[in-house]
């Protein structure tokens, strides 16, 4: 855990959030500032900042999580579809230094993905 991220602050039960999901592996929580009908982050619990810093065995949790993800689509109210988005360093504008997968959907997304 780092104490000074946010996302290992919700992690840890300290800061508040819209938790969906929970296992050993990972917390589904609703983004504070939706861009969409459905906007949810799947945070992994193993701090490390993005896939650039991701080991092996983070990166074999990270694709459990994407497995179980695809299990939960309808109860998440992503039936219809959904995006995933990673964003990485100042281009891509992250902006929480633990890796995160924001879940977007509940609509017809724009085609403008930039
Ligand atoms: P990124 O800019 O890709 O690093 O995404 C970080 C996301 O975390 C943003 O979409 C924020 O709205 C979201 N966020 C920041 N703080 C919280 C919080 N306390 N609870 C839920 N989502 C948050």
């Amino acid at each position: 855990m780092n104490n000074n991220c946010i996302f290992c602050r919700i992690i840890a039960g300290e800061i508040p959030a819209a938790k969906l999901y929970e296992d050993e592996d990972m917390i589904i929580i609703r983004d504070i500032n939706p861009m969409a009908k459905v906007h949810l982050l799947l945070i992994p619990k193993e701090h490390y900042a993005d896939i650039i810093e991701m080991t092996e065995a983070q990166s074999v949790t990270l694709a459990r999580c994407l497995k179980k993800l695809s299990t939960l689509t309808d109860t998440l109210g992503l039936a219809e579809g959904f995006r995933l988005v990673s964003n990485k360093g100042q281009n891509g504008r992250q902006s929480v230094g633990h890796l995160h997968i924001h879940i977007i959907g509940g609509e017809k997304l724009s085609e403008n993905m930039a």
